[in-house]
């Protein structure tokens, strides 16, 4: 149960999170509206507003679908055995055409792994996608994100570094609020959604990161 001053604050932060969530749905909207008001307008002009509107739908999408995830239940979580190199893989593969885009070098760093682990695919592929995207999204051309993979008796431990930029102390305390975002076309809600499900898995996460000297994210899910 919890008690009264937990309780406000959760609702405190339900209230900041909607506040949170209708602003960031309404700017693109109030852009999509704009640009087909300007179209109906102007038919000869509407090719010129395709991309953007799409570009801002696209941008709802990703919030929309970030917060679907945060409000997932724990207890609908679905266990399966994998095989953790195999997953890692899987999503490399998924992520190679934005790094070739890049140019960026996705590399695996894998010991032998004979075991297989009890966990949810799914939400194990979107932690990895999201820590995956922004190490490509920190990188300058030609960078390097590398994963790596041990599993100990007790753990699984999933790291992924770049040779990006690297964040400052106060950039990296920050990091995981909602909407905290140094990007064009982000959403401010990958890390938040992430730690979410590192901790639906049970597992913990840590940020280590100096500015200049890349950043590395390690995550550890119990056996
Ligand atoms: P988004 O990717 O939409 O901006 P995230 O919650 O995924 O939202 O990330 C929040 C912010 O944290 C990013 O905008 C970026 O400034 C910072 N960040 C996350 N990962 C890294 C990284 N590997 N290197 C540098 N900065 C990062
Ligand atoms: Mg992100």
């Amino acid at each position: 149960m919890l008690d009264l001053k937990e309780k406000s604050q959760q609702l405190s932060t339900i209230t900041q999170m909607s506040a949170g969530i209708a602003h960031e749905i309404k700017n693109p909207l109030t852009a999509i509206k704009g640009f087909l008001q300007i179209g109906a307008a102007n038919p000869e002009l509407r090719d010129n507003y395709q991309e953007i509107i799409l570009d801002e739908v696209n941008r709802i999408e990703a919030i929309v679908q970030d917060f679907m995830m945060l409000s997932k239940p724990k207890s609908s979580l679905q266990l399966e055995q994998v095989d953790p190199e195999q997953l890692v893989s899987y999503v490399l593969r998924l992520l190679e055409p934005e790094a070739n885009e890049k140019q960026i070098y996705l590399l695996l760093d894998c010991d032998p792994i004979q075991d297989t682990f009890e966990t949810e695919p799914k939400r194990l592929n979107q932690i990895l996608i999201n820590l995956v995207k922004n190490a490509i999204d920190a990188v300058d051309l030609g960078g390097e994100v590398r994963v790596s993979i041990r599993m100990s008796s007790t753990k699984l431990t999933l790291s992924v570094r770049d040779n990006g930029p690297g964040l400052t102390p106060q950039e990296l305390a920050k990091i995981g609020e909602p909407f905290f975002t140094t990007k064009e076309k982000g959403t401010g809600l990958g890390v938040m959604v992430t730690k979410k499900i590192v901790s639906d898995l049970n597992g913990e996460i840590s940020y280590e990161s100096q500015k200049g000297g890349g950043t590395t994210v390690t995550v550890s899910l119990p056996k």
